[in-house]
């Protein structure tokens, strides 16, 4: 069982990290053949026009979106990361991403872009709260038929899952709480079933 992180552009050493103190291995992922060795792919905070463009110049989409229609691969999109998952980006559709999570998101959706904010959110599946840090996130604005909402704050949705992709606006990589990062080894290890 491999976790891989989208090491293009963002966050994805703190990702990393926190993948590796849950004992799971970690790959950074830079290039399409490395997809194939990964069970789960990070796609890290950061900026998502970036990310995208990074991506589609490396044959990265393609590769993604070929291993995750076989099964073989689960997604989490946190922050940026969840712009580049999204099927619509409310007045920026002409930017890359994979259009895998059937959900609108608005980019720096919460008031003034340069601040960021924390919050206490009920998490669906955890008996506790989870402290969430948001930078500059996306809030979600329409969510499709298959997309369960796992947390929401007075915005709307900001932590979302459709089988085997899940996403987040805020950032559990730069808290010490491992939940979130935990439910996604879980949902990756469903894709090693899919191996042949
Ligand atoms: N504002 C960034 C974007 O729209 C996301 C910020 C983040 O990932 N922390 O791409």
């Amino acid at each position: 069982m491999t976790i891989g992180v989208l090491a293009l552009q963002g966050d994805f050493r703190e990702h990393m990290n926190m993948i590796r103190s849950l004992g799971v291995q970690v790959q950074l992922v830079r290039f399409p053949e490395e997809v194939a060795l990964v069970n789960g792919l990070i796609i890290p905070g950061g900026e998502s026009t970036t990310i995208g463009k990074l991506m589609v110049k490396y044959g990265l989409d393609k590769a993604i979106i070929e291993r995750f229609t076989a099964g073989r691969l689960a997604l989490y999109g946190t922050c940026a990361g969840m712009i580049v998952l999204a099927r619509n980006i409310e007045g920026n559709e002409s930017q890359p991403h994979l259009g895998l999570l059937d959900v609108t998101v608005r980019r720096n959706a919460f008031g003034r872009q340069k601040e960021s904010s924390e919050e206490d959110l009920d998490v669906e599946g955890l008996d506790t709260p989870f402290h969430a840090l948001f930078i500059r996130g996306p809030v979600i604005v329409r969510t499709g038929p298959s997309v369960k909402v796992l947390a929401k704050v007075a915005e709307g949705p900001v932590y979302v899952q459709q089988g085997m992709l899940l996403a987040s606006s805020f950032h559990p990589e730069l808290g010490r709480d491992t939940r979130v990062h935990q439910r996604f080894v879980r949902l990756s290890e469903q894709s090693l079933n899919q191996e042949v």
